[in-house]
């Protein structure tokens, strides 16, 4: 077993907002399996009833893990294709004979490595959605680059870029909501800052989340705030906004038009929070069966689609509904869920136990899969959202209203 990690430590990705505090508990962003290798190295269990900020899950828990796997994690090595050796995706023929060749990049050079198995746990944090309203970027995003941040902003570290600005944030999952409480907290402080917030949705509906009937406490405040600070007159909210092109104004300001020529103008900033998508490039020579819409894993894909099922708890699933038709490959974690913006990493663990579960040739551990998510309260994904009334009320799973997201909350520097 290898662990390859384009990053220099483990969590690389966390460690980008290691200034967040987790909705979820200790608790639940602890391994039964990999708790066990820890505990008999004497690691210090930390109380599972607080919430970690992303700093904290990477130094006291992944940190140490990577410390236990030893010289099977590799750090700064970077995976750019998985192909089977010899055969090109068309290529039948001796398929099932050769081993998978794994090409990893790293500051020595290129490396080639072979394996019986892969699983790609490598997230989608490297690859946000674009501004544009039609998943591509808007005309002049581009162009517009330096005034657009992809990330909930580090006011510790960015203060000055935002402080007495006119900012504008699109989106409106958790991060979203994240950035409005962080922005409007700002605003609170530093005179003259403004936050417009550009939804695609035609109101605000529910996006401020299940509050109290959140079975994530941490997850369900969060909502709460948002909707304070919304309410406490630092936000003006634009809704029915789907980005078509970003302009120049006068004196560096910025212009978003929407593509039925509504128009935001007098933008210094723009924070762009509208959700992230799995990058397949470097996984183009072998046979994955993913669901045209969301880019996840076919099986899973009806069990998590906003569009129809946003409701209830996930089905449990495990390497039945992760199995591709290329033996041996899988995609986990983050990744699994394609663009599905619903994935808690309690999921991906329970995904991985399976998978590894299978590849050793065990069956019955890999099909005997329990997985229970919390409820959030709220019921409609983002493509429910999107779509006209009568189309809401009609059909997918909701009795009562809930869906499972994720979501963030702040660490006390950030607020
Ligand atoms: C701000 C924020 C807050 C969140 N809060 C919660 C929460 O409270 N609870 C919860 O359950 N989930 C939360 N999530 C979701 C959370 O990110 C996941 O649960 C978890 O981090 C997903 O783990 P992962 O291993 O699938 O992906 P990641 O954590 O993204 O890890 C992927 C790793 O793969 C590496 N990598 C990427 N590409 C390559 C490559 N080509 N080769 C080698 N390595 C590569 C990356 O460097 C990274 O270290 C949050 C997400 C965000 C963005």
């Amino acid at each position: 077993m290898l662990v390859l990690e384009a990053g220099d430590r483990a969590g690389a990705a966390v460690s980008q907002w290691n200034y967040v505090r987790l909705f979820s508990r200790w608790s639940e962003l602890v391994d039964p399996a990999a708790e066990r290798m820890l505990l008999a190295t004497g690691w210090a269990r930390p109380d599972g009833d607080t919430y970690p900020t992303g700093q904290e899950w990477a130094d006291l828990y992944l940190a140490p893990l990577a410390e236990v796997l030893g010289d099977r994690v590799r750090f700064g090595a970077r995976v750019v294709g998985v192909a089977r050796r010899g055969r090109d995706r068309v290529v039948d023929a001796g398929r099932e004979d050769e081993p998978l060749t794994v090409h990893v990049r790293t500051s020595a050079g290129e490396e080639r490595i072979a394996a019986r198995a892969v699983i790609d746990a490598s997230g989608t944090f490297g690859s946000p959605n674009p501004l544009g309203g039609d998943g591509l970027p808007a005309a002049g995003e581009g162009a517009a680059a330096a005034q657009i941040n992809y990330r909930v902003p580090d006011l510790d570290a960015e203060r000055s870029r935002y402080a007495g600005k006119r900012i504008a944030v699109a989106g409106s999952g958790h991060s979203a909501l994240t950035a409005l409480v962080v922005l409007a907290e700002l605003a609170e402080q530093e005179p003259g800052t403004k936050v417009v917030w550009l939804l695609r949705r035609g109101a605000v509906g529910n996006v401020f989340g299940g509050g109290e009937s959140d079975q994530l406490p941490a997850r369900g405040a969060l909502g709460s705030r948002a909707r304070k600070a919304a309410e406490a007159g630092h936000i003006d909210t634009v809704t029915g906004f789907r980005t078509a092109a970003v302009e120049r104004g006068d004196g560096g300001k910025l212009i978003l038009e929407s593509f039925d020529g509504h128009r935001v103008g007098d933008v210094d900033e723009i924070v762009v929070l509208t959700g992230f998508r799995p990058d397949l490039s470097w996984l183009s020579e072998v046979r994955l069966d993913l669901d045209p819409v969301l880019q996840a894993p076919a099986k899973l894909a009806p069990l998590i689609d906003p569009n129809v099922h946003s409701c209830g708890t996930v089905y449990p699933h495990g390497e039945t509904e992760l199995r591709h038709p290329e033996p041996g490959v899988y995609l986990v974690g983050m990744k699994s869920y394609g663009r599905a913006p619903t994935f808690l990493s309690l999921t991906g663990y329970e995904q991985a136990r399976s998978v590894v579960a299978a590849i050793s040739g065990d069956l019955e551990a890999a099909a005997r899969v329990e997985l229970v998510l919390p409820e959030t309260g709220v019921c409609g994904g983002a493509g429910v959202f999107d779509a006209p009334q009568e189309q809401k009320n009609s059909g997918g799973c909701c009795g009562a209203p809930e869906t499972v997201d994720v979501s963030i909350g702040l660490a006390p520097s950030a607020r």
